[in-house]
């Protein structure tokens, strides 16, 4: 029997709330309402207790899947867990209650916090200046397409095109289309990295700029990628760095140091905000010291200072790109994270989430095709390809795990594997959690050979069965329906 919704229970006259009168002198609604705005009946809301309230948003919490409630090995998405401190220091009233249109003197431990993180950011990454506006990853690539134009511009031609692998995520293309550019798609060669000889064809002087992952959507370090930038530098171009998933470099590579010119991160993936849903996120952008003078204004760059403020930098600036100064308790969060943790802790949260992926490969390689046998970094791809030989999609095994209470792998990207199964456990997982999805896994190979018909029919065991995906994207309608 499913449990009646907020709107069919509750009864007439009860309440969840108690107020004082009203001290607020009365004045006709009709005076401060436009009358065609007013209602003529009362909305028809359910009467509650708070306990009915309560009871209803807690089982509302465990009708979806979360990382709070099961394991969420979610490849290129980093789900891992999120240290409940981080929120207790989002809600400090003096963070929460901040209004942006403060007066920068009313608000100096605020724009310490993100002047800080920005230095932090910098260093973990090996860049000089970083720009905290950009709301998401997405957004933070767009601004590191424009900042590749404003420098192009500088020199006098923005140049056309911008290089991008085959394992790109899917944003990576459209940043560089929105912002103008063509893009050209490269190979990746057999052993899953960047196909020098192809990147050399393509690479001229019409060519903005290489957008590269590293480690790449495979979860494999691209090894190269002292030649890559040199290739790309002597073209004139720059090259760029989706640093979306830092969780393997924390502590033991800057992408600086290799090349890179742009880096953006994800705070929402490496640096524990809870994320999924929509955001909101945090995107910020790294840059070396020559395209500083374009970063996004205003900028907030002092490490080490007795008054904070923003510099307003007008000219070859790409200008503003948030009504205000970005997602300010994203970086709350990110910021007890990573003071929280230290260098030492970050550089251990890498190691593990290495340890972690390779431990959880090689339990499952014998079950199923590892198109790439090399080491990986924080994330691999399995493929799917020995199931469908029973009939069986990754879909299947993916709606199955669903009924064992784990979150299904990344599905189908990178598009250049077969049936993909990506898979990231992250480094809050322990390693009996580690072996108890490896033994679930194990179990859907086993019924994939017996059953199949079961994997079809997966997920039984919770709250909605499978969905029929095209239809919902079709005509979705989410109104609640009183019938
Ligand atoms: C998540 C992700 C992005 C995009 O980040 P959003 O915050 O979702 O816009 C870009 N690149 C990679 C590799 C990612 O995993």
């Amino acid at each position: 029997m499913s449990e009646p919704l907020l709107f069919e229970m509750g009864s007439p006259g009860r309440r969840g709330f108690s107020l004082p009168v009203c001290d607020v002198p009365d004045k006709p609604l009709e005076k401060m309402v436009p009358p065609a705005t007013l209602r003529t009946a009362p909305a028809n809301l359910p009467e509650l207790s708070e306990l009915d309230v309560i009871r209803h948003y807690i089982h509302l919490s465990v009708q979806n899947h979360h990382v709070d409630k099961g394991f969420y090995p979610l490849g290129s998405c980093t789900m891992k867990y999120n240290p409940k401190i981080n929120e207790a220091m989002a809600r400090i009233p003096g963070f929460a209650q901040l209004h942006p249109m403060q007066k920068s003197g009313t608000v100096q431990g605020a724009l310490k916090l993100m002047a800080e993180l920005s230095c932090y950011l910098g260093r973990i990454a090996g860049l000089d200046a970083v720009t905290l506006q950009p709301a998401a990853g997405a957004h933070g690539e767009m601004t590191g397409i424009k900042l590749m134009r404003a420098f192009h511009e500088s020199k006098g031609n923005p140049r056309k095109t911008i290089i991008l692998p085959d394992s790109a995520h899917g944003t990576n293309p459209a940043s560089a289309t929105i912002s103008g550019y063509e893009t050209i798609q490269i190979r990746s060669s057999e052993n899953g990295l960047v196909d020098l000889d192809d990147l050399k064809k393509n690479m001229n002087t019409d060519v903005a700029g290489f957008m590269l992952t590293n480690p790449n959507t495979l979860g494999l370090f691209e090894s190269q990628v002292l030649q890559i930038a040199d290739i790309v530098h002597e073209a004139g171009a720059l090259l760029y760095m989706d640093g979306a998933n830092l969780n393997a470099l924390l502590g033991i590579v800057r992408p600086g140091d290799t090349g890179f010119d742009i880096v953006h991160f994800n705070l929402h993936k490496t640096f524990s905000s809870p994320h999924g849903g929509g955001g909101p996120g945090s995107g910020p952008v790294g840059v070396k010291d020559f395209l500083k003078p374009f970063l996004p204004s205003p900028i907030l760059d002092v490490c080490d200072s007795d008054r904070f403020d923003f510099q307003w930098q007008p000219g070859q600036s790409i200008g503003k790109l948030q009504t205000f100064w970005g997602n300010f308790g994203i970086m709350i969060r990110a910021y007890v994270y990573i003071r929280m943790l230290g260098a030492s802790g970050l550089k251990e949260v890498s190691r593990n989430a290495i340890l972690n992926a390779n431990y959880l490969m090689r339990k499952l390689q014998g079950r199923f095709l590892l198109p790439h046998t090399q080491h990986h970094m924080h994330e691999f791809v399995l493929s799917g390809d020995l199931q469908k030989e029973s009939g069986v999609k990754t879909l299947d095994m993916a709606k199955r795990l669903l009924d064992f209470g784990i979150h299904a792998p990344t599905v189908y990207f990178p598009l250049i594997v077969h049936e993909a199964m990506m898979i990231e456990p992250t480094e809050t997982e322990s390693q009996e959690s580690l072996d108890h999805f490896a033994d679930i896994m194990l179990q859907i190979a086993d019924e994939a050979e017996k059953n199949p018909g079961l994997l079809k029919e997966a997920p039984c065991s919770t709250p909605v069965s499978r969905l029929d995906e095209v239809q919902a994207a079709r005509v979705l309608d989410v109104n609640y329906y009183n019938k």
